[in-house]
């Protein structure tokens, strides 16, 4: 759309707002960005993340990198500008669910830290918590549970992360697991401690019987 076009548009504000939302839910909306290189664990962190919120009563939703490259995003590659359009299309569907009330779980490499950071920026700051899924490169390597680095060493996948693409560190995420040291469920359980020393979800009490 031409900025000439965009001009001419008016945002049409709703009855019901976030705060209403929330409400209903009972939690607040929030986006949980996982970051890493392939196999370092980030479908596998979100999902297990996913479980354990379900079961404390928050409405969830997982948005994975290659099921949303069947869809959404099927037209676009991964050189480096469709890898940001790829990110930028992301944040915009987490900012919508963010603002439904709901707990989105990305998991996208999401290599470049200016992509991350317009995804924060469009999420707002206060909803949007990053998780660096970091594993060092050789242990991603060995699991490869897709085969995609063995493919991506052949030269058959090109502009691969970590082996012919790069891949820029989160400076200060807010969460940091180390996949390589740490199981999944200490992963997890770091992550709602997290959650919960902010407020995002209710503390879990346990009562201890007399
Ligand atoms: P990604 O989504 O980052 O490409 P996946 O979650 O698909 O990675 O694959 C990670 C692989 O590493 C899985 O086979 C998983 O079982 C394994 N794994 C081993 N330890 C962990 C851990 N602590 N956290 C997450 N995954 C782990």
């Amino acid at each position: 759309m031409s900025g000439q076009e965009a001009k001419h548009l008016t945002w049409h504000a709703g009855a019901i707002n976030r705060q209403d939302r929330e409400r209903l839910n009972r939690h607040r909306g929030l986006t949980i960005w996982f970051t890493g290189l392939s196999a370092s664990g980030k479908s596998t962190l979100a999902v297990a993340t996913e479980a354990a919120l379900y079961e404390r009563g928050s409405h969830t939703y997982i948005l994975d990198g290659d099921n949303v490259r069947h869809g959404l995003n099927k037209d676009l590659g991964f050189s480096p500008e469709d890898r940001s359009e790829n990110i930028r299309r992301i944040g915009e569907v987490a900012r919508l669910f963010t603002d439904c009330g709901i707990v989105i779980l990305t998991a996208f490499i999401s290599p470049y830290r200016r992509d991350r950071l317009f995804a924060r920026e469009l999420c707002g700051s206060d909803s949007f918590i990053e998780v660096f899924v970091d594993c060092p490169l050789d242990i991603c390597e060995q699991r490869d549970p897709k085969g995609a680095y063995t493919r991506a060493r052949k030269g058959i996948i090109r502009e691969f992360t970590g082996i012919s693409a790069p891949y820029e560190e989160p400076v200060d995420p807010e969460i940091r697991v180390c996949t390589s040291e740490q199981s999944v469920e200490a992963c997890v359980q770091k992550i709602l401690s997290y959650l919960e020393q902010k407020e995002f979800i209710p503390k879990q009490v346990k009562l201890v019987r007399r």
